[in-house]
């Protein structure tokens, strides 16, 4: 009797707690490298202020992969991601394919391919590449534009979308 009791208090907080959080501005980012397999699903971003630990793990988790160079991330490339996730029906973390590149790297990769900026935002810690796993690309691409935060670039044949806090602006890659 009394664990049902319990058990039905605690269907009924839960919604509570969730409603709570939504009121108090929670953030929350779930992140899957997959290059390294680390994955990052904390909140960021509560009472008002971002939530420095939280910040140090996404950014190790967005560390460049090839190397290990760490760079701190732009907070509000997490707000962008919070943002377009709340536009997906989904459950799924972003893939990442790229996030931090270290200066070498984007030189090794942007003498490889023109399709790669010469100064990247990726460079500056305010850029990622992802896909989300059972959501179109399509879709991801729709979801960025509509927040409106900062570049979106379309990758269909890599099949990513680029995101980043720069300046508004759209193009489509390859
Ligand atoms: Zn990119």
């Amino acid at each position: 009797m009394l664990a049902g009791a319990c058990a039905l208090m605690a269907s009924i907080a839960a919604p509570a707690i969730v409603r709570a959080q939504g009121l108090a501005g929670v953030k929350r980012a779930s992140l899957y490298n997959l290059h390294t397999g680390d994955s990052f699903n904390e909140v960021f971003y509560a009472d008002g202020q971002y939530m420095p630990d939280a910040l140090a793990e996404a950014m190790r988790v967005l560390r460049d992969w090839r190397n290990g160079e760490e760079h701190p991330m732009d907070p509000r490339l997490f707000d962008t991601l919070h943002e377009i996730n709340a536009r997906l029906d989904t459950t799924s973390p972003f893939q990442v394919i790229s996030g931090y590149r270290s200066p070498a790297t984007n030189a090794m990769l942007h003498a490889r391919s023109s399709g790669v900026a010469e100064h990247s935002q990726h460079v500056l810690g305010k850029a990622c590449d992802v896909r989300v796993e059972g959501v179109t690309l399509r879709h991801l691409r729709n979801a960025a534009l509509d927040v409106g935060a900062g570049g979106v670039g379309y990758y269909p044949v890599s099949n990513f979308v680029h995101v980043d806090v720069a300046r508004v602006r759209q193009w489509t890659g390859a």
